[in-house]
Formats: structure tokens, C-alpha cells, sequence
């Protein structure tokens, strides 16, 4: 992946636009108590599902941005990726809530809609089913189309990274031909 691409702009751009367009689009998870993919470490109700959070390339710059700290990095193909595995506390979270919700990476805001890809680089978009919430018309249609608008720009070897990433059960919604990306 090429930091200083053309496609790095445009993902920026996508990204704030993204971040703006959907900082009170909610799921429900306050009004039903539930902080199962929150990664509260200690609090016994947390990180039941074990989930890990992957930033996209460029994101964990925004966040720096806009909440004055960032994710620990790791180097995927010499290119730094915000980085949080299933079993290490969010340095966003207090006490089982999300301090910077609003300003939260997009792997965190589209739970429960989750992308993946097959081996051709389709994009297959999920909803995970341990979630006891079924996101509304709204929150899927928008995340599906955000992913879709994501999948465009991002470099597949994200996606194949992001692929591989162990995650809770998911069931597939969508699926757009590799063909699409042009
Ligand atoms: S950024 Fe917020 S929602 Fe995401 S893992 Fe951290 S506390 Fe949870
Ligand atoms: S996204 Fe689903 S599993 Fe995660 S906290 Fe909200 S309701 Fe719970």
C-alpha cells in the first residue's frame, strides 16, 4: 500500500465524510445495556465477543485528530494500521463506555455490519449474529453502502488482512462483484 497515492487523498476525504455523515447514527446498544464487543477488559460484562478493532489506512490519523490519542500500530506491508487485538483494553474506554463515541473508528461504529472479501476480492458484507440487536433498515442500508463506497478505495490487501482477522459468527447481506471496483 502506497501512502503517498492519489487514493490516499480520496480516502481521506471518504473518511471525514463518512465520520461526519454518520456521528449519530446509532444502533441501540445504550438502550439495551449491552457492552458485549465493548473492550472494557476488567468489566465483567465486556469483550464477550472478543473482538478486535482494525483502523483503515489513514484512520488512525483522523483519530489522533479528533480525540488527541490514537490506537497502537502494527506495519502491514510497511504501511502502519491502527491496531487493537481481541484481548487488549480500548484506551477509549471508561468504565464500559466508548468516551469518544461520535469520533470512533468505523470498524467500531458499523458493528454489527462487517466486511469481508473472497479470494477474487468480492466484497461480501455481513451482519455478525451474536449482536442481539437487528440493526435497522437505516444503520444496515448505510453501512452497506459505506463499506461498498470503503471497498473502492482501500487497497484489497486491507481487505484480505481485515478477512483474517477472527471475528464472532457473521451472516453475508451483500455481495458486489470484484468487476465493480474498475
Ligand atoms: S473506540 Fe470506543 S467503541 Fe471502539 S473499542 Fe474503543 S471504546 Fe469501544
Ligand atoms: S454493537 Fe451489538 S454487541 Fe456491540 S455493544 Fe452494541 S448491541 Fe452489544
Amino acid at each position: 500500500m502506497e501512502e503517498g497515492s492519489t487514493r490516499g487523498g480520496e480516502l481521506s476525504e471518504l473518511l471525514e465524510e463518512i465520520y461526519k455523515s454518520t456521528e449519530s447514527l446509532e444502533l441501540g446498544c445504550a438502550e439495551i445495556n449491552c457492552f458485549m464487543c465493548a473492550k472494557g477488559g476488567n468489566l465483567s460484562p465486556c469483550q464477550r465477543l472478543k473482538e478486535a478493532v482494525v483502523l483503515l489506512p489513514w484512520e488512525n490519523q483522523l483519530i489522533r485528530s479528533l480525540n488527541g490519542r490514537a490506537f497502537p500500530e502494527i506495519s502491514l506491508n510497511g504501511f502502519s494500521l491502527g491496531f487493537l487485538p481481541p484481548e487488549e483494553d480500548c484506551l477509549f474506554n471508561k468504565g464500559g463506555w466508548c468516551t469518544v463515541h461520535g469520533k470512533h473508528p468505523i470498524d467500531c461504529r458499523s458493528f454489527p455490519i462487517v466486511p469481508s472479501v473472497n479470494q477474487r476480492g468480492d466484497l461480501i458484507v455481513s451482519i455478525s449474529i451474536k449482536c442481539p440487536i437487528v440493526p435497522s433498515w437505516k444503520f444496515t442500508k448505510t453501512w452497506v453502502e459505506n463499506w461498498r463506497r470503503i471497498w473502492k478505495v482501500v487497497p484489497l490487501e486491507w481487505f484480505f488482512f481485515y478477512s483474517e482477522v477472527p471475528t464472532s459468527p457473521l451472516k453475508p447481506i451483500a455481495l458486489f462483484k470484484v468487476e465493480e471496483r474498475g
